[in-house]
Formats: structure tokens, C-alpha cells, sequence
């Protein structure tokens, strides 16, 4: 683990580039299965249920696995016409729900249904441009049956009519495969522009920086010629890139120093000593005592609708306006008002934690926000579709809901006695990955 660096020639740079783009083909078989093996990054299967996470390849063949823009859509469909009560629609810069409704002409009541079906997933609050979606109609009667919302290759969600009055939905994640890739590169400019000329995006490099946040001052630490690696997992599917990547490990060398991070298996980065990065979480987003008015409970009979809907969140029972603490440190990635959800917040945390927090009567903090943990982001409430004032609060780790009272979050700030092996282990892995001797192995 405490491995010597190797400073690298920059007139190395090409022919080591070369060199490595082969190792890494090799190694991604060795490391790729054994890491994969020792440590999925792929989350465990769940219940196929509706309304509930399906993660069965098989449950849909028949999406296409790109997406297609307008243009192509329709070149495409003079080879192979989509019949007319077949309406698809990619989401413009600027598109609403609304608006793309109007354009297939269907009327609002049937929009509500579907954003009422969403109301526990809430992945229509955030159409990006790019995202597809397809609208099936009866074809008699025109009426809507079936709404798919295609993300990515590997994430797609469909709204499916379960009655006169209501939808429910599936999200459908395909887990593919993971791949690492080691990307390493030195200090040219800012850590930034570093980052962004080895290949990381603009999102990865906010993301190693906010993760170093509390242990390395980029712009005082980071010399010319220092020298960082990051392993980062791609994700395929049916061998093709989906576009999705997390980061595995990272390490800095700068010349008194060196700094490290590695994704451990609860989600969270911890340095080589094991040592979290992130602050620990505190459990409950509020200060005293409320009573739980509703469990976590995937298979709960929703309170309104009388229909079996999940709740992938605690309700805690309390009187409108209690303040309402953010449980960790992160940044505010939504601040929405959603006709069933209420007022809600989300954040993005440090490692692959998310947290939301919903009906809420008073917001205090705008997107894009820095927040800490225990800082007071809203007060509670009784907004949207709730049946009395409480706040619902939500915890995601690695994309997934978890129940956020017994949920596994950093509670403490380093890796627990009994995880420590497999820790070290997961750290060798990583470390050997990136020791890899690209210098003198192929073309020797
Ligand atoms: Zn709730």
C-alpha cells in the first residue's frame, strides 16, 4: 500500500500510452473477473415486482440499446415504420411533461395518472434532453396504455396502465458488466484541466474534488508534475459502452505527500489506513424525538390510492415547520415541487450516497448548494399528496433505496474491524491495477 511512485518521463508519455492501452486489455480479463468476483460493484438482485427495482436482462427485449435522436428516429422509420399508435418522443433542452404531452396529444388527467405512478421513483421531475420517451396507445380507443422512459442503455422505467384511473411502474436497471480503466497523468495547469486531458469528465473531476475536499487544497497542494491515477469502472452492456462510470480509486503523489481514496463496498471512499473520507452521517434528519408514522416498506398498501405502492422512505410524524438537518455533507442536486411528492429536497453525498426529503413547507436551500452535515436545509410539512404533516426522508446508496433506519450509512468514520481484510484486500487489488509495470511489460 505504500507504494513508491515511479515519476514518469513526459517525452515517455506516448509510447507508455501505447503500451498501456494493451496491458490494459489483458489485465481487464485477469483484474476485471477477480474484482467483479471479490467485489461486485453491481448491486444484489432484488424482487421483480412492480414497483420495485427489476433487474432481469430478460424483462425487456425490445429497447433498443441507443438512444435515437428525432432525426434518425424518422430515417429509421422509413426501413422499419413504427406503427402510428406508437408515439416517441427525445426530450429538447426545455421540454416539460406538459409540453411533450401536448405534442402527442394527450390530455393532462392521463399526465397526472403517470406523475402520480412516480410519485415514489420521481424520475420524471428530471427529463434530460436526450432521454427518450415512448408513448403506446390503445388502438381503438387512442387511450394511453404504456409510457417508457428510456435513460440509458442500462436504465430504463416503464409506466404501465393497471386500470381506469391509475399506472404503476417498473424501473428497470441492467447491471451489464464493469470495467476498470486506470487513467493517470500529471499535473499541467489546474487539476481540472489535468483531469479533463486524461480523459475524466467534467462531473468525475467535480466529484474527486469534492471527495478530497477535506484533505487537499488543490490549488496550494497541487504542484506542476505531480503525479494522479484514477481507476475508473465503465459500465457495458452487450458489450458497448452505456456511458455510465463511477470512480474505484484515486491517488495523488505530490512531493511531501500522498493522498488516496478507494470505493469500498458500502459505498463509501476511505483512505489506505481505512480511514473515511466523507464525515460520518448522522441517522435522523431532525433534532429530538418523532415517532415513525410509516415504516420503510417496499410492499406497502399506499395510504390514499388503497393500492399495494412502495414506500421507499421513514415517515416521521412531526408538526409543520420543524426544521429539518441535512444528514451528511453534500450538495443540493434538486429542489422540486412535485404535485404528489410535496416540496422536496435531494442531495448528493460524498461516495455513492444520495438523501431526500419530502412534503416540506419551507425550503432554505437552492441547487447547487454546498451543505453540511446537521446544517438546517427546510421545515417540514404537508405538501403534495399527504394524509398529515411529516417528513418524509429518503436514502440512496449506489442508486438504490434503503431502509434509513437500519441502512449501513458512514456512521463511523473509518472501516469496522470485522470488514478490515476485505477492505485490504479490495485496496491490493486497486493498488496492483495501478502498479501495473506499463514501463517495461509489453514491447520489452
Ligand atoms: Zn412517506
Amino acid at each position: 500500500m505504500n507504494a513508491i511512485w515511479k515519476p514518469t518521463l513526459s517525452q515517455q508519455k506516448k509510447y507508455r500510452r501505447n503500451r498501456r492501452l494493451l496491458l490494459l486489455v489483458v489485465i481487464f480479463a485477469v483484474v476485471g473477473f477477480v474484482g467483479y468476483y471479490y467485489f461486485p460493484t453491481s448491486p444484489p438482485p432484488e424482487l421483480a415486482k412492480t414497483g420495485a427495482q427489476v433487474q432481469d436482462k430478460q424483462t425487456y427485449p425490445e429497447k433498443p440499446t441507443e438512444p435515437l435522436n428525432q432525426d434518425t428516429a424518422s430515417m429509421d422509420n422509413l426501413q422499419h415504420p413504427v406503427p402510428e399508435h406508437i408515439l416517441k418522443r427525445t426530450i429538447q433542452p426545455g421540454d416539460n411533461l406538459s409540453t411533450i404531452f401536448d405534442s402527442v396529444k394527450i390530455n393532462q388527467t392521463t399526465m397526472f395518472q403517470i406523475v402520480a405512478a412516480d410519485e415514489s421513483l420521481l424520475a420524471l421531475d428530471i427529463l434530460r434532453p436526450g432521454n427518450i420517451l415512448t408513448f403506446t396507445l390503445d388502438k381503438k380507443n387512442r387511450q394511453l396504455m404504456k409510457m417508457e422512459l428510456f435513460i440509458h442503455p442500462a436504465h430504463q422505467i416503464v409506466y404501465q396502465r393497471v386500470d381506469e384511473n391509475s399506472f404503476e411502474y417498473k424501473d428497470i436497471i441492467l447491471s451489464g458488466t464493469w470495467e476498470p480503466q486506470l487513467l493517470d497523468g500529471e499535473i499541467e495547469g489546474s487539476f481540472y484541466q489535468s483531469a479533463l486531458a486524461v480523459g475524466l469528465s467534467e462531473q468525475e473531476t467535480g466529484n474527486i474534488t469534492y471527495l478530497f475536499k477535506n484533505k487537499l487544497k488543490f490549488s496550494r497542494d497541487l504542484r506542476a508534475g505531480d503525479h494522479f491515477q484514477v481507476v475508473r469502472s465503465l459500465q457495458l452492456l452487450d458489450g458497448k459502452l452505456t456511458g455510465q462510470s463511477h470512480i474505484e480509486a484515486v491517488r495523488f503523489f505530490t512531493r511531501k505527500h500522498h493522498y488516496t481514496a478507494f470505493l469500498f463496498e458500502d459505498g463509501n471512499y476511505y483512505d489506505e489506513r481505512g480511514e473515511s473520507l466523507a464525515r460520518a452521517f448522522q441517522r435522523y434528519p431532525f433534532k429530538g424525538h418523532f415517532r415513525i408514522s410509516s415504516p420503510f416498506n417496499l410492499a406497502r398498501l399506499h395510504p390514499i390510492t388503497k393500492r399495494i405502492a412502495p414506500h421507499k422512505g421513514v415517515d416521521f410524524g412531526m408538526p409543520v415547520g420543524t426544521p429539518v438537518y441535512a444528514t451528511g455533507d453534500g450538495i443540493v442536486t434538486r429542489v422540486k415541487n412535485h404535485r404528489y411528492a410535496g416540496k422536496y429536497i435531494e442531495i448528493k453525498h460524498e461516495g455513492r450516497y444520495m438523501t431526500r426529503y419530502m412534503h416540506l413547507s419551507r425550503i432554505t436551500v437552492k441547487r447547487g448548494q454546498k451543505i453540511k452535515r446537521g446544517e438546517r436545509i427546510a421545515l417540514s410539512g404537508n405538501t403534495g399528496r399527504s394524509t398529515g404533516p411529516h417528513l418524509h426522508y429518503e436514502i440512496h446508496i449506489k442508486g438504490r433505496t434503503v431502509n434509513p433506519i437500519t441502512a449501513k450509512i458512514p456512521m463511523a468514520v473509518s472501516i469496522p474491524k470485522s470488514k478490515f481484510k476485505l477492505f485490504q484486500q479490495r485496496v491490493s487489488e486497486l493498488v496492483s491495477l495501478m502498479e501495473q509495470p506499463v514501463f517495461d511489460l509489453i514491447g520489452t
